[in-house]
């Protein structure tokens, strides 16, 4: 299936060889501030002590089904009839089952000590008698059957959720059934994003001749929230080198990491690089991956003296809004004297796909939770890919109808509809052509955003 293309340029950095890189310091920086929060108001953050069982879940053996509990050994033939002895809803606990006897039961309700299978009652038929009447068994019941066992779902003493674990909806609701009411997280990690460029302009603002909307500073802002972050918006910063030093500086106070885009390529308009450069420190790469090439990694110096450049009373100002979903107030790290820098592309899509291929993996990384790229899944091409890049691609894709996935058809690392369009980023290795109904891998967009 592959043809023999040149590799790459020899300084280009490969994709694993920067995630091996970002991920080493990453995980130097775990948030170490933990809070306490009710289980209710958990979703999406991250458990900081796992959630260990402090009993069985299910409690007690209990009937998964509406019918009746009683002795297999009372029921030799179909149509047998017993006398119902009792009745148990849900939550109630009977007596010992007398020997000859059907208990009226319905599902949840722990099962009477003496019973060992449970008929539903779609097999049996009431028969009128005395008290609860009688109940004719139209089938010859199995031991076990419709029994729910104590514990088979969780036993005592188990970790149902390990230290790491982003508690999703599901999650929550395994704490909750083991009973825990409060859980420990980390703090969610703080960033501060700005975007570089004069020809920026807000939506609802005038589109001057030359400007563009600036699209990335929603996107990006809508990943971090995606990714558990409280994040403080510093807007559009002018591009300048004095401007952009400034802007690093008041993000430094207060965040673990910087996020910006645009400004990291070559060019006299890119300030990025030697802001953060005179700043901190900064590591400029140009990756082999496509989009995305231009990436800087570093860190920004905190003056710790300084009082906090991000001031509450600021923090209303349009430009420079700190989310609503700001976690209460918990202990600030002492000694990191500086905030992670990451700074992206412009070009929108690659913006998109570098955050999610190289931030994401950062993000989960200072959190504690396990960092690498999600699990592509292997789909099969209904599609051509007769020219591939030297860099290993990430090309928007969408299943179709048949099972296959397709391209969109502008995979240029302008064009932002791609990235609503698609349902994954088809992983594409360096120089690899690919033919309609070869197999390639694809990372699903809903395994990369959130997590
Ligand atoms: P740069 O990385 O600054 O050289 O920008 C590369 C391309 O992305 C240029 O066409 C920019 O106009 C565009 N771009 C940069 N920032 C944004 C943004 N925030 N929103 C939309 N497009 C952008
Ligand atoms: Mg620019």
């Amino acid at each position: 299936m592959a043809d023999a293309t040149p590799p790459a340029r020899p300084n280009l950095l490969s994709l694993d060889d920067a995630l091996a890189r970002l991920l080493a310091v990453a995980r130097d920086r775990v948030i170490a501030e933990t809070e306490k929060l009710d289980t209710f108001d958990a979703l999406g953050r991250v458990l900081a002590r796992p959630v260990v069982a402090g009993l069985d879940v299910p409690p007690a053996d209990n009937t998964s089904m509406d019918g009746y509990a009683l002795r297999a050994a009372d029921v030799p033939a179909v149509g047998t009839v017993l006398p119902v002895s009792q009745r148990l809803p849900a939550g109630v606990v009977g007596a010992a089952l007398q020997p000859g006897t059907a208990v009226r039961i319905f599902t949840g309700a722990p099962l009477p000590d003496g019973a060992d299978a449970v008929v539903m009652q779609e097999l049996c038929e009431a028969v009128s008698g005395d008290d609860l009447g009688q109940v004719c068994i139209n089938t010859v019941p199995q031991p076990g059957q419709w029994i729910r066992r104590q514990g088979e779902d969780v036993q005592h003493g188990a970790e149902v959720l390990a230290t790491g674990t982003r508690l999703t909806p599901q999650a929550l609701g395994l704490a909750a059934s083991v009973g825990a009411s409060r859980l420990t997280v980390r703090r969610r990690p703080r960033v501060a994003l700005f975007s570089t460029g004069d020809e920026l302009v807000m939506p609802g603002e005038s589109l001057r001749p030359g400007a563009i909307y600036n699209s990335n500073r929603f996107m990006l802002r809508g990943l971090l929230q995606a990714a558990g972050c409280e994040v403080t918006d510093l807007g559009i910063v002018p591009d300048r080198l004095d401007a952009t030093r400034d802007a690093l500086r008041r993000a430094a106070q207060g965040h673990d990491l910087i996020l910006t885009s645009g400004g990291v390529s070559v060019g006299e308009e890119d300030h990025i690089k030697p802001a953060v450069k005179a700043e901190g420190w900064l590591e400029a790469w140009a990756l082999a991956i496509k989009p995305g090439k231009p990436l800087a990694f570093g860190a920004v110096r905190r003056d710790e003296s300084a009082a906090p450049a991000v001031r509450r009373d600021e923090l209303a100002a349009p430009a420079l809004r700190r989310d609503e979903s700001a976690a209460p107030a918990v202990r600030r790290d002492g000694g990191d004297s500086e905030a992670l820098f990451i700074g992206l592309p412009g070009n929108p899509v690659s913006s998109f796909v570098t955050f999610l291929l190289a931030v994401a993996p950062v993000l989960r990384a200072i959190q504690g939770c396990p960092a690498a790229l999600p699990q592509a899944v292997s789909v099969r091409a209904d599609f051509d890919w007769p020219q591939p890049d030297k860099r290993r691609e990430f090309l928007r894709a969408r299943f179709n109808p048949q099972g296959g996935v397709e391209l969109f058809a502008n995979q240029s690392s302008g064009v932002l509809t791609s990235a609503v369009w698609a349902d994954g980023l088809v992983d594409n290795p360096s120089g690899q052509v690919v033919r309609r109904g070869d197999a390639v891998r694809l990372l699903l967009l809903s395994s990369l955003i959130g997590a």
